[in-house]
């Protein structure tokens, strides 16, 4: 399974719908139209997010249904049935099925564990900002997703109850990007940014671009890939305006990259948005070099450019999907030289307590001699540099 390329890759769009899954959930809505069915709204309204919703779909392991049941207190579930038709019914380790349908695990607080793992509250002077790096902050902007992911980092600002987000601070923010002139990159996140409203994104790309000392704007979502939908010729009108914009996209896993993801990727890649990827390094769904590999080289054909490979962060309730640095590093090793260039990411580690993302690279020098330098290449073989 595991090593196998996504089946669902290189089916046509009405091929990917048509799976016994998708028939199956599809079978949940009875007379849904098409029309209704590619509505990005449709699908939020219509996200699984109870227990019994999702045993209409599949059959939950006692794990699933402890954890659905106590999940609330942490983050809830919701998975738009798009991306539930991607779930495999039958196999609890199958890697979308893994990413939102929580666990018992989840509930489990392990040693070194943190509800801020990235320590973004300290370095937050107003709500809504991090300014943690010299000359770019991340503004966030939604506190909802189309799915919540089970090892969110963020997991603490989404739907706890509170909404986090409303004009005044975004007037805040705006405030305080304005008034620090060092600030030449905005990078638009949350939650998921693209969960607004066309007319609210624009108001904050208008005002964001507005300020004269922002030179580079970049919006994280996962939108594109959990709610493929989402990215409708109206919202494409609107980033189109804002060029130069750039989009980092959340993507795991090679069948997460369906028919509907490419086009949508396609149709905002046409519109000159280049785009890059974040990937978590997740335990038992894509910490082998295989699984990565596969990753990185489905996301090249629809235009990303893998950007990052996370360590997963040490939020509450993760140990389950978190792998070690050191097998990071093995798949570091595994895509550097054996493949494109551009299918190489950075590994990176976002350390606890708030120093920012520190890269975690391969060492491929061996030793400095008096005289030289002595390093291996990608195959393993030793070179040396006159210094
Ligand atoms: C990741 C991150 C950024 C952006 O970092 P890049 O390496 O430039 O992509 C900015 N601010 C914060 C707080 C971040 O966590
Ligand atoms: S899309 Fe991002 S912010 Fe939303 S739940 Fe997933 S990881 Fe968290």
């Amino acid at each position: 399974m595991k090593d196998s390329p996504s089946p669902l890759t290189e089916l046509t769009l009405e091929e990917a719908n048509a799976t016994d899954q998708g028939v199956r959930v599809r079978a949940c809505f009875p007379g849904v139209s098409d029309d209704e069915w590619n509505d990005w709204r449709w699908q939020i309204r219509n996200c699984f997010k109870t227990r019994q919703a999702l045993e209409a779909i599949m059959s939950l392991t006692p794990d699933e249904q402890e954890g659905i049941d106590h999940c609330g207190q942490k983050l809830t579930m919701a998975i738009p049935p798009y991306f539930a038709a991607l779930i495999d019914p039958d196999d609890p380790a199958c890697p979308i099925r893994r990413q939102c349908v929580p666990t018992r695990q989840e509930l489990i607080a392990s040693d070194g564990e943190l509800v801020d793992p990235c320590g973004e509250d300290k370095d937050s002077p107003v709500k809504g900002v991090v300014h943690r790096y010299p000359d770019r902050v991340l503004f966030l902007v939604s506190d909802q997703c189309a799915m919540y992911c089970r090892h969110c980092t963020r997991s603490r600002i989404l739907n706890d109850g509170h909404s986090h987000f409303n004009s005044s601070t975004y007037d805040e923010a705006f405030h305080y990007i304005l008034e620090h002139k060092e600030v030449r990159d905005v990078l638009v996140s949350g939650g998921d940014p693209l969960l607004l409203n066309d007319n609210l994104l624009e108001y904050l790309l208008q005002r964001i671009k507005s300020i004269p000392h922002v030179e580079f704007v970049r919006i994280g979502t996962r939108a594109p890939v959990s709610l493929p939908q989402r990215i409708t010729p109206a919202l494409l009108r609107v980033l189109k305006k804002y060029s130069p914009l750039w989009i980092s996209i959340h993507c795991n896993h090679p069948q997460e990259i369906t028919p509907a993801v490419r086009e949508a990727c396609g149709a905002l890649a046409d519109i000159g948005i280049p785009l890059g990827s974040q990937t978590v390094l997740l335990k038992g769904i894509n910490d082998d070099p295989v699984t990565m590999k596969t990753l990185m080289h489905a996301l090249l054909k629809i235009r990303v450019r893998p950007y990052y490979i996370y360590q997963c962060d040490p939020v509450v309730g993760t140990r389950h999907f978190r792998a070690t640095i050191q097998g990071g590093l093995e798949i570091m090793e595994q895509l550097q030289g054996f493949t494109s260039g551009y299918a190489v990411p950075k590994f990176v580690l976002d350390v606890p307590g708030g120093g920012g993302k520190i890269p975690l690279n391969p060492n491929y020098i061996v030793r400095r001699e008096e005289t030289q330098y002595v390093l291996r290449n990608y195959a393993g073989e030793l070179f040396y540099y006159l210094s």
